[in-house]
């Protein structure tokens, strides 16, 4: 029976918490290639690439993860700020898909341990006066007062045209903002659009696909493309339930790494600072280079971003060009820490504001987890996008400034800030642009991560891809079941545990019994 890892914060042994403290190992044979041969080596220790790394483990492989950084976790990580009792994650996070989607389908089979999530509850919509549940149905589009009636009504023509003639959108890509021109919508209205463009793909409206708003707003499966499919698709705005799977975990976003490193068998071992130069395919096998070593294994699971596969690896130049073309956004996300509650941030959900200034999304992650602020004081994390070129400094100020004219109960009644910037996702779903896929052209070298798929967002989009290479791994599983049974039994002897210690360390109000994910 599955056990659940509920919130890592109280109490909080020593070591456990942030990600970063977790035992790895440093084994390496310096300026050699390891006598040992890896079944997998995955390169990159971010979600996707542990996900990877769990279940190739947990199918009898020998993994060895290598991290560049000092830290386990990428952009999913949950850390203290300097001794302030507050525990932020790396971004305002929400978890999609989490009563059918693919992080589901994996923690399923494959961890021991998972975390606990809150129902994400409602996005909203702030203005000057007051917050409004975000559109998301008809009845919500019609009552949304922010925008006025006759916009409103050619917005819910234009959506269902859109949900119904899915496959046609796909093929042209054509963005949000040629979609709308010719209706000559107001300044407020246009600005809406960018900010649910941002919000959905990470760039602007004039390099969002329509398809990419339409499926990430939960209106269409993305899975689904039958012709009956689409008609009841258009029935779903009116019932739109997406929200409802989304959640948030407990602990904050790093508990699911936790889980992940709490579910893993002697078989997987991760190491940190260690930066993969250079992958090459020697034979049969690869030796995967990093600054001061090299390792053997016969499948590589590459989690770093696809333009640098091909500074790494001997890619064909057609694969190469096409991944150089893929976007990424550059996010600024500024947490903080207030002195006590605040009546208006008293919901559990997230707000968007995208009146003026700085367009935003907000959630207080201390209304899902008290744990995550000191007592009596709320934690509340403010994410945007900037511009690549735009001064760090002066955004943070123009966003600061922002938050205290939607929210001036804020002013006064800080205590703590803390600023990340960060590129959220490896490829921003733009227009013009194709990832490549889990399977390259390199026989045995894979590659997974949020520009691997183009389905979803964030950690629901690199769980696809995982689950993408699991499906390509078990379909040559069963040609070549006798040689894996050989290299299962060699791998045995040579490793380590790495995690034997965590688990021991775990106190027993952190593990329960399993009932549901979402509670
Ligand atoms: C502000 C913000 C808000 C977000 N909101 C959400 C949300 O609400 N919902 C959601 O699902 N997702 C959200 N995300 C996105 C989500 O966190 C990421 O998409 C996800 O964590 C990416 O995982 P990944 O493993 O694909 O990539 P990464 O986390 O980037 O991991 C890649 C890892 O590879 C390592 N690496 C790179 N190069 C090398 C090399 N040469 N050798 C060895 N290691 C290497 C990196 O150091 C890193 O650890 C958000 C992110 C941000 C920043």
């Amino acid at each position: 029976m599955k056990k659940y890892h509920e919130t890592p914060i109280q109490p909080r042994p020593k070591g456990v918490g942030s990600v970063s403290s977790y035992p790895t190992e440093n084994s390496a044979t310096k300026g050699q290639v390891s006598t040992v041969v890896y079944d997998v080596i995955v390169v990159g220790a971010g979600i996707s690439g542990l996900l990877s790394a769990l279940a190739l483990s947990k199918e009898g492989n020998s993994v060895l993860v290598l991290e560049k950084t000092k830290l386990i976790g990428g952009n999913c990580r949950t850390y203290e700020v300097e001794d302030t009792g507050y525990f932020v994650d790396s971004g305002v996070h929400a978890i999609t898909g989490l009563k059918k989607g693919p992080l589901v389908t994996l923690m399923d089979k494959y961890f021991s341990i998972v975390p606990k999530f809150v129902p994400h509850g409602h996005y909203y919509v702030r203005d000057e006066q007051s917050i409004k549940k975000f559109p998301n149905t008809f009845q919500d589009i019609i009552r949304f007062s922010f925008i006025q009636r006759k916009e409103k009504l050619i917005l819910s023509k234009l959506v269902i045209e859109a949900m119904a003639s899915m496959r046609q959108l796909k093929k042209t890509d054509v963005s949000v903002y040629d979609y709308v021109q010719k209706y000559a919508f107001s300044e407020h209205t246009l600005r809406f659009l960018d900010a649910v463009s941002y919000f959905l793909s990470g760039v602007s409206m004039k390099e969002t696909p329509v398809w990419r708003i339409i499926t990430g707003g939960g209106l269409v499966d993305e899975n689904e493309h039958r012709l009956h499919k689409k008609i009841t698709n258009i029935a779903r705005i009116a019932i739109n339930s997406t929200y409802e799977e989304q959640g948030y975990p407990r602990g904050g976003i790093g508990n699911i790494v936790h889980c992940i490193l709490q579910s893993a068998p002697k078989n997987m071992r991760v190491q940190t600072s260690k930066e993969v130069i250079k992958i090459r395919r020697t034979g049969k096998s690869f030796v995967v280079q990093t600054s001061k070593e090299s390792y053997a294994s016969s499948m590589v699971v590459y989690s770093a971003e696809a333009k640098k596969l091909a500074e790494v690896a001997d890619m064909p130049a057609k694969w190469a060009v096409s991944a150089k073309k893929i976007r990424q956004s550059k996010s600024i996300t500024l947490w903080l820490g207030l002195k006590k509650p605040l009546k208006v941030l008293n919901y559990k959900g997230s707000e968007v504001w995208f009146r003026s200034g700085v367009s935003y999304w907000a959630m207080p992650v201390s209304n899902y987890d008290p744990y995550l602020a000191p007592k009596g004081k709320q934690l509340i994390g403010f994410s945007t996008f900037m511009p690549y070129e735009e001064d760090a400094a002066a955004y943070e100020k123009k966003l600061l400034e922002t938050i205290s004219s939607a929210i001036p109960e804020i002013k006064g009644n800080i205590e703590m800030k803390h600023v990340q910037i960060m590129v959220p996702e490896k490829g921003a779903v733009s227009v013009g642009v194709k990832f490549p896929s889990v399977k390259t052209p390199v026989k045995n070298l894979y590659f997974v991560g949020t520009d691997a798929d183009m389905r979803s967002m964030g950690i629901t989009r690199a769980s696809y891809s995982v689950v993408e290479l699991l499906k390509i791994y078990n379909s040559k599983k069963t040609k070549t079941r006798k040689t894996k049974n050989t290299s299962q039994s060699r791998y045995q002897r040579e490793f380590l545990q790495p995690l034997k210690d965590i688990r021991q360390r775990l106190p027993a109000s952190m593990v329960r019994v399993r009932q549901g994910l979402l509670r």
